[in-house]
Order: structure tokens, then sequence, then C-alpha cells
């Protein structure tokens, strides 16, 4: 048997994604055309999540929760009893347990997922296609249990995914998975933090090792930065792992954090397509080569940025050791730190803001220090293997707001005031993007200008390389 042919397709369709069922079938029928055994992951339907999560507060009524039950019932039209089932459940959930737990919040953000299967399986058979839903925890999709936000463990996943799931595709049916949610300690419930569902689309695509996963958008694929705020935000034909995995982690808010690693890991090439325009497509994989520039801007929202001036700091064994512990144990995460001799800078959110100062102030004490108090800002960053070399063609004035600027060969952070923030945005999309050296995939050699290496053709001159197009005219 061709053995490419046999490896599965996985393909994960979000809430706003999963409104045009014919859509859905047809994405599937394609997928499946030439006879690539296909796994459907599927998140919950448009804003059941939201809801559902509103409805989990200690402050929502019972007339609320009357209203919401009504609303998610309507969204999930012909579930059968599977789906009277999970509303049932739902009910009791919502008027029981302690509220405000996590493993309660848990069970409840789960029956959206779940009812999105009772719903999505019958209304896909009415339209011919063969399949069967599953659930992820039952399945054995394993994680480290912690609610909200879990890891998915791989390795003993392994085991009955692919039994589970193998059963099913060797019957010829798709299986109809659900995302965002997997397998607790004890079997419970556990959610994998918000936009879950791409991280489960590519940790089940790992365990199958699957030709590539599709992650279906209802607008675009990828773009060069958020169009609500630059216009000319383009596509991006291509992103390495890393340059995806710091898209993600910056908040772009097109791929779940984690999503890259188990692709990564196992070599799977993941596909961000446009459910509006098939052809848009943004493709993940690992580079060929070095690629050029920068790829993609992202603006995180305000977050708070605190800084310490230690007087001869870089003599001082381990101020930024003890400055990391005493924001860890206050459950504070640093978002970026930017350093000199004697400044530290370090961001963190801004709901975070009261629980950091006073760390940092107790630090600054100690330590015969400085503090400053916190200033909002947002993080612009520019996202590409290439990025440091695009520093130098940052805009001046841009700098000239800058509280702080951190360059790593794949991004450069800068700190901006949060009301230069959207124009700051702007005027490196036109500069480092829109005339920028970006979107060539790779290039095979790269230019070194601290001396060549032993044994190789001597460096050409300046003149030659400007001929040669080294770097594309500002
Ligand atoms: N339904 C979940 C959420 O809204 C997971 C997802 O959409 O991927 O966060
Ligand atoms: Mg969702």
């Amino acid at each position: 048997m061709n053995r490419r042919r046999s490896r599965p397709v996985v393909v994960k369709f979000g809430g706003a994604a999963l409104a045009d069922v014919a859509a859905v079938a047809a994405r599937i029928r394609s997928l499946s055309s030439d006879g690539a055994p296909l796994v459907v992951v599927v998140s919950a339907r448009e804003g059941v999540t939201d809801r559902l999560l509103a409805a989990c507060e200690p402050r929502a009524t019972s007339a609320g929760i009357d209203r919401t039950l009504r609303w998610v019932r309507d969204r999930h039209p012909g579930s059968g009893v599977a789906g009277e089932r999970h509303l049932a459940e739902l009910e009791r959930g919502l008027r029981s347990g302690a509220v405000g737990s996590p493993a309660r919040t848990d069970r409840i953000l789960a029956i959206g997922e779940r009812l999105a299967v009772d719903w999505l399986v019958p209304a896909l058979r009415s339209l011919g296609i063969d399949c069967v839903g599953v659930d992820a925890a039952a399945l054995g999709l394993w994680t480290d249990g912690r609610h909200g936000g879990a890891l998915i463990d791989l390795d003993q996943s392994r085991g009955p995914v692919r039994a589970g799931l193998g059963a099913l595709l060797a019957r010829g049916t798709v299986p109809i998975v659900t995302g965002f949610l997997g397998r607790g300690r004890h079997g419970e419930p556990v959610t994998l933090g918000r936009g879950g569902s791409d991280y489960s689309a590519s940790a089940i695509a790992a365990l199958l090792e699957a030709r590539f996963v599709e992650l279906m958008k209802p607008e675009a694929s990828i773009l060069s930065a958020d169009p609500s705020m630059v216009s000319a935000a383009r596509p991006i034909p291509y992103l390495t792992y890393a340059e995806a995995e710091e898209l993600a982690e910056f908040g772009a808010r097109v791929l779940h954090p984690m999503t890259v690693e188990p692709a990564r890991r196992h070599g799977v090439e993941i596909r961000v397509r446009s459910m509006r325009r098939p052809d848009e497509l943004t493709v993940v994989g690992p580079a060929a080569a070095a690629s050029v520039g920068v790829r993609a801007l992202t603006l995180s929202p305000t977050v708070h940025l605190f800084r310490l001036r230690f007087p001869g700091g870089r003599r001082r064994p381990g101020v930024l050791a003890e400055l990391c512990a005493r924001l860890a144990e206050a459950g504070v995460p640093v978002l970026q730190a930017f350093t000199s001799a004697a400044v530290v800078s370090v961001v963190v959110e801004t709901h975070r803001s009261s629980s950091a100062g006073p760390v940092l102030g107790r630090l600054v004490e100690a330590r015969g220090a400085h503090l400053e108090p916190a200033v909002p800002v947002v993080l612009l960053a520019a996202v590409g293997s290439g990025a440091i070399r695009e520093l130098a063609r940052v805009p001046p004035e841009v700098l000239a707001v800058g509280r702080g600027v951190s360059a790593t060969r794949a991004s450069v952070t800068i700190a901006v005031p949060v009301e230069d923030g959207q124009r700051a945005l702007r005027a490196l999309h036109t500069v480092l993007i829109e005339r920028g050296p970006t979107l060539r995939r790779a290039r095979p050699a790269v230019r070194r200008p601290f001396g060549p290496r032993p044994g190789r053709a001597p460096r050409p001159s300046p003149a030659a390389r400007r001929r040669s197009g080294g770097k594309a005219p500002a």
C-alpha cells in the first residue's frame, strides 16, 4: 500500500468555521478525495465557550443560567440523544458544584465541544459523510491534569489514541473529535486553555504521524499583522516552526501557543487555511535554510513595565535570578525583560501589576536599588528568522519612543507607550514588510560579514554584494 496515502490527515474546524456545515462537508470531501484517512477535530460553536465561562462565574444568576441554557440549546439543533444528555449535564453542572472551582469550570466548558460533536455528526451524515463522534477524554488524550491550561502527555496518549482512532479509520469512517479537552489523571475532563483545539489537532496529528494538520480559520490564514490595525496586512505563505511559535507566544491569537510543539517534534506540517478563500494558506514547517527578514508583526495588549536600577548591577551575583524567583513565588510571569549594565526592566500583565509592585519594592530595598513606578506599554514584536538583521531598518521615531528593545534571531521586541502602539505598528509594517525582503522562503547562503571561514571562497566586494541583491532597497 502507498505509505504516504495511508498516513492520515487531521483537520480542525474552529467555532466560526463550523457555521457553514456544507462548507465543512466540502472541505472533508476534498481532503479525503485522494483516499487519505481523515480525522476531524472541532471546537465549540462560536461564542459558546465565552457564554459558558460567564455562566460559571459566581455572579451568574439563576435567570442568567436559564438564558444560557436556552441559548446553547438553540445552537445545537438536531443533536439527538447524546445532545440531550449533554444539555442535562450542563444544567446540573451550572446549578450545582463549587462555583469557581477549576474542575467544575472545566467540566462545564468541555460540554461546549461535546455538544458541537453531537450536533455536527448528524448534520454531516445527512450530507452523506460517514462519521462518528469521539470524546477526547474518553479516547485517552491524556494530560497533566492542570485545569484551564493543561499540557497533553504525548507519550501516555500515543497508545490509546492510535488504537481508538486507528480502528475507526480502518472502518473507513471519519472520527469527529472534541478539541480543547483531554483526560485528567482520574479520567475527568481538563481543558487546554483558550483556543486549545488547535493544540488538540496538532497533538493528534503528531500521535498519528499525520501527513499534515490543517487548521481551518473562517476568514484569513496567518497574516503579516492584524488587519483591523494594518490595512496592508497580507497572508504569509510560509513560516518556520520557530517563527510560528514566536507569533503564537506574542499573543497574535492566530494559534494556541502550544500548537507548534507536537508538530515540530514529529515533523508534521501545519497548514493554516482560510475557509473563505481556500487558496489562501500559511504552511508552517521546517525551514530549508535560513529565511530572510520579518514575516509578521504583533502588538500585545497593554502591559506594565517596571524599571529597576541596580547600581553596580553587573557585578552583583544573582540579581536577575532573585528578581525572577520573587516574581515567580508571587505567581507573576515575566513576559519580557530588557537589561543594560545597571538597569533591568521587566514587563508583566496589567492585572499582575499590583502583585508585582510590592515584591519588586521589597527586592530593591534589600538590594539598595531603585524602582520606578510601573508604566503601561504595549509590546511590538517583529517576528522572522532574520529579524535581528532588520533592527537597523526600524524607523528612528519608533526607537525614540521605545522603553526597551530586545532582539534575537527570531524576533525583535520593542516596548512602546500605549498611545504610540498602533502608529508604530503601521510604520514598521511599511518599512519591514511592505518594503522588506520578506516572504522569500529561504536563501541558500547567509552572508558572513565577520570574515570567511577557512577553506571558503573569499568574500565578494561590497559592490558585488549589492549587485547580487543581498538586501532589498528600502
Ligand atoms: N472553544 C475553545 C475556546 O473558545 C477552544 C477553541 O476555540 O479552540 O477557547
Ligand atoms: Mg472556540
